[in-house]
């Protein structure tokens, strides 16, 4: 096997795992606060875009009460992930956890992954104005259309972009891979990975 190989096997590409809309299922609580809020009645498909405008809200609202939803009900928050996966996953690559929000939620946070199994990963508190994309990873699993917006303008970089309703305009190029869910991406990236070790293995 050639050096340029075993550096290649060596040198673990770097995952970044989003929490809300990817492991985490936020929106349905939040959509659930926003109708007794609002005495309205929406469902989470009726959020078609990443500001909620489609349902009448704007950032600074839907801000806020996610904001309150985490404080208030993250005992309440499904995961939506599989452990198993998420440790082999890591067997493969250099996985951090990393989440878009503001400090005041980092508490509640630290104890739902701890409930749901997941408090032994590093976990990245992103300043909600930075991009994601610029952050030091090889490949995202998100479901956010900002970020599939800025990936795909940096070809270096893959996104693996969990369906859900506001980001449903996003289409798939060569970069940006659409998943049903969070363990469907985990399953094409440990099938990526473990195909590549055999083709080394085999040279
Ligand atoms: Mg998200």
């Amino acid at each position: 096997m050639s050096y340029s190989k075993i550096n290649e096997a060596c040198k673990r590409k770097k995952i970044a795992l989003d929490v809300d809309g990817t492991l985490a299922d936020v929106g349905s609580l939040w959509i659930q606060s926003y109708n007794k809020l609002k005495g309205t009645s929406y469902d989470v498909n009726d959020m078609l875009d990443w500001n909620h405008e489609s349902i009448g809200s704007n950032i600074s609202e839907m801000h806020d009460l996610y904001i309150k939803i985490w404080k208030d009900h993250y005992n309440g928050i499904k995961f939506e992930g599989d452990i198993c996966r998420i440790k082999e996953l890591c067997r493969h690559y250099e996985v951090d956890i990393v989440t878009s929000r503001e400090y005041d939620t980092a508490y509640e946070l630290g104890i739902w992954l701890e409930k749901n199994g997941l408090s032994w990963l590093p976990v990245v508190i992103n300043n909600p104005n930075k991009d994601k994309s610029l952050l030091d990873y090889d490949l995202y699993i998100d479901d956010s259309p900002i970020l599939a917006e800025n990936i795909d303008k940096n070809k270096s970089k893959l996104l693996y972009i969990v369906n859900r309703p506001w980001n449903r305009n996003v289409e798939e190029t060569g970069n940006i891979i659409r998943v049903e869910g969070v363990n469907e991406a985990l399953d094409m990236l440990i099938e990526k990975s473990a195909a590549m070790d055999l083709e080394i293995a085999n040279e």
